[in-house]
């Protein structure tokens, strides 16, 4: 459903100078440079606004919050900035892009809203095993990141989930903190690299459970313990852990761009400079695009460096468009 709000804006037929799609740190970034930029970005934050940092609890890698900042509240943080210059940030998904003539064209249920510049930064999100007790202790020992978490866990016994290059970094890395770090995974060989194998095989405060699935995180206020199971005989068993990791994987969200931007095979958006991409006019930041780092300070640079280049864009193009009528022709419906 459009917002009344939104409703409004469509109203108007204005074609925006910029619109965001994402509201996670890369794009509320985007949306305070693109503000201060006079701008006036149009930003669909989502239905769930402020991306993966709405999901987590404590911040403690967030440069300029020495003692640390709850990630939702930095996000609320990141969304009044952005609003005290200027952006519009409406709590809608987009459903839709139509990037194939200009202006560009962005629907909501079927609604259009069209601007000269698009940047997207919808992000992606860490894949969770979807078993019980996950969600509860999500942030209490159970985590999908251990660059953001791992420093609460010293001394302690970690697991970590995935046999993938991921895993294998998230492993490795947790043996800075960890009394023992155990991998578990579900087959009896590693999908990771052979260098980050054998990394990680000769490291002696790694152990490997092998052919094994995690099926509980349990634990009353705080992760205890996991139930294993093994594949080959079936057998499961409750193994001590203070945290869980998992490192299975993440998925782009970039369903709406398919057919409209180019992406990599595993469906994040290509992007030859980390922000242009192969539709003039449309840029890209943050996770959506950066299979590496996932970090809420890179992306929120990624979101620095698309607005930049969004408004060099726009001062180049030779027919402004901004705040031009659209007749009803170019305002075909998409769903
Ligand atoms: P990935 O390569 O897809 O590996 C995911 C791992 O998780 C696989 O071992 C998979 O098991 C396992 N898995 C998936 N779903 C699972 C489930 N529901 N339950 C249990 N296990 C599950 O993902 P990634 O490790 O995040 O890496 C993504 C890409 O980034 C790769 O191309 C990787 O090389 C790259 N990367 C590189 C580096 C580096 O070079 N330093 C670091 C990180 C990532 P199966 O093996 O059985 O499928």
């Amino acid at each position: 459903m459009v917002s009344r709000k939104g409703a409004a804006l469509r109203e108007a037929r204005i074609v925006e100078r910029v619109i965001i799609i994402g509201s996670g740190p890369a794009g509320l970034t985007a949306a305070v440079y693109a503000a201060r930029a006079n701008l006036r970005p149009l930003v669909f934050a989502g239905g769930m606004y402020g991306g993966q940092l709405m999901l987590t609890t404590e911040v403690e890698n967030y440069p300029g919050f020495p003692s640390g900042i709850m990630g939702p509240d930095l996000m609320i943080q990141f969304r009044e900035q952005a609003e005290r210059f200027g952006a519009r940030i409406e709590n809608m998904d987009v459903t839709a892009v139509d990037f194939s003539s200009r202006p560009l064209k962005v629907f909501v249920d079927g609604t259009p809203f069209v601007a000269e510049s698009v940047i997207v930064a919808t992000g992606a999100n860490a894949r969770w095993l979807d078993i019980p007790g996950e969600e509860r202790l999500r942030g209490r020992g159970v985590s999908t990141c251990a660059t953001c978490d791992g420093a609460f866990f010293a001394g302690k016994n970690i697991v970590v989930v995935g046999g993938g290059d991921s895993a294998m970094e998230e492993a490795l890395f947790l043996t800075r903190f960890g009394r023992r770090v155990t991998v578990v995974h579900r087959r009896d060989s590693l999908r990771a690299s052979k260098i980050m194998a054998d990394r990680a095989f000769s490291h002696d405060k790694i152990d490997f459970i092998w052919n094994t699935v995690v099926d509980e995180a349990i634990g009353d206020g705080k992760l205890r313990a996991l139930r294993l199971r093994n594949l080959v005989d079936g057998s499961d068993y409750e193994f001590e852990a203070d945290a869980l990791f998992i490192a299975i994987g993440h998925d782009p969200n970039t369903e709406i761009f398919r057919g409209q931007l180019e992406l990599d095979a595993s469906g994040y958006i290509r992007s030859a400079d980390g922000v242009s991409t192969n539709v003039e006019g449309v840029f890209v930041a943050g996770d959506v695009n950066d299979i590496r780092y996932k970090q809420a300070i890179t992306a929120a640079g990624a979101g620095c460096r698309a607005a930049m280049d969004a408004e060099k864009y726009l001062e180049a193009i030779d027919f402004p468009m901004c705040e031009a009528i659209v007749p009803d022709a170019q305002l075909q419906t998409s769903s």
